[in-house]
């Protein structure tokens, strides 16, 4: 029988569910429950009958795991009859302590916990599905699995921020990066498309989502990436503003008279996207500016100029460059988008072929040109597969 991970991806609001084969990476069921906390909850369950969307009131991540219980117990696939061999967390911030996936036990949940002020979102949100997961499941091992291990490869020039030396030692100040599950997943099956050992491949990887962020791959290992100390750094994303000079912050609050955590907050969840054109959202920006929307066409323009300087930036670093690999909602989705980030790149050897660009698929592809020196690829990223291959390293290494 295969090995099936249940990975669970733990928010403030909501719990994420998915019940993987770590070998194909098949769900056999994936579920999302949402509005933790409120008095009107929603719980949505996908298994082999099918999907089935249901309202109900969630006090906490313990109502909400059990409420997964119920759903597999109620409408499949059974739990019991399936081999599940651990628990596989996402975790968002391991810091500097975490390069590879580990078994959660008291010590990790006190490292994790320590990492809270560093991503004050995320990290408790994490914390609360492990424990919660541990008392429901207290058979089965529990592996976390850190969005920042992936990075730990890059080297001290690459992580380091030039500020006051003590800073980097006392208060953890240094560029850690995130989306490390799907940048490890899509750099390996881009290696695999191209027909190379990711040993022997040097790529650039866009991750564009909700979130968005660039890293440069050399032979399977990070060698430097767009997100920083905290997700807020590097490229525009859906509400945060990625890159910013740093005397905004205190200019702004001189200016307003905000304390400084509010413009944390406008940074994070009121600009990119949504701040330039009050629409967060890909596909209704690309609406708007097809109407002639101007902010909405402003928006695009700075989205897609700051991916085209991070190409040519992580060019630069690399040297050499295999492929450019886009993955995540807009970077599998958007053609435009893709074509706008890299035109004119030409000189770089970089050329987009129109007809594979625009042809639509949801499989890994090729959308260069056969002449292009550099592949262009499209990878539907899987972080829940990757998740479940890593939890089952740690408990089979
Ligand atoms: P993710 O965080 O990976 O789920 O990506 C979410 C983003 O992808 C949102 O901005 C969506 O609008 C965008 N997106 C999803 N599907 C499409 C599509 N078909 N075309 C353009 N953007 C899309």
């Amino acid at each position: 029988m295969s090995d099936h991970v249940l990975v669970i991806n733990a928010g403030s609001s909501s719990l994420k569910y998915s019940l993987v084969d770590a070998a194909s990476g098949e769900a056999a069921a994936i579920g999302l429950i949402e509005r933790i906390g409120e008095s009107e909850g929603h719980q949505l369950h996908r298994g082999p009958n099918g999907e089935t969307s249901t309202a109900l009131s969630i006090s906490s991540h313990e109502d909400a795991l059990k409420a997964a219980i119920n759903a597999f117990e109620t409408q499949g696939p059974s739990l019991d009859d399936l081999d599940i061999v651990a628990v596989g967390h996402r975790v968002v911030h391991g810091g500097s302590w975490f390069a590879d996936p580990v078994l959660v036990d008291d010590d990790l949940i006190a490292k994790v916990t320590e990492l809270v002020p560093l991503a004050p979102l995320h990290n408790p949100a994490n914390l609360e599905g492990m424990r919660v997961a541990r008392r429901l499941f207290p058979d089965l091992p529990q592996v976390a699995v850190f969005d920042t291990a992936f990075h730990q490869t890059l080297e001290p020039e690459a992580y380091t921020y030039a500020v006051p030396h003590e800073w980097l030692k006392e208060h953890g100040i240094r560029r850690y990066g995130f989306h490390g599950t799907s940048h490890a997943f899509v750099s390996g099956e881009a290696a695999r498309l191209l027909g190379r050992d990711p040993a022997d491949v040097n790529l650039i990887v866009l991750h564009l989502g909700n979130g968005c962020s660039a890293t440069a791959v050399r032979g399977g290992r990070s060698v430097d990436t767009s997100m920083g100390m905290t997700p807020l750094e590097g490229l525009v994303m859906g509400t945060r503003s990625g890159d910013l000079d740093p005397a905004i912050h205190g200019h702004l609050s001189r200016e307003l008279g905000l304390p400084l955590d509010k413009i944390d907050r406008l940074l994070n969840y009121e600009s990119g996207l949504k701040g330039l054109s009050g629409e967060n959202d890909f596909r209704e920006l690309s609406k708007r500016r097809a109407a002639g929307d101007d902010r909405a066409q402003l928006a695009f323009d700075v989205y897609r100029h700051r991916i085209k300087k991070y190409v040519g930036a992580y060019y630069a670093v690399l040297g050499t460059v295999d492929a450019i690999v886009f993955t995540a909602g807009v970077g599998q989705n958007a053609a435009e988008l893709r074509a706008a980030s890299l035109e004119g790149l030409e000189r770089l050897g970089i050329q987009i072929d129109d007809e594979r660009n625009t042809a639509s698929s949801d499989k890994a592809r090729v959308v260069s040109t056969d002449d292009s020196a550099v592949t262009v690829l499209v990878v539907p990223t899987n972080e829940e597969w990757q998740i479940a291959r890593e939890a089952l390293s740690v408990i089979r290494p």
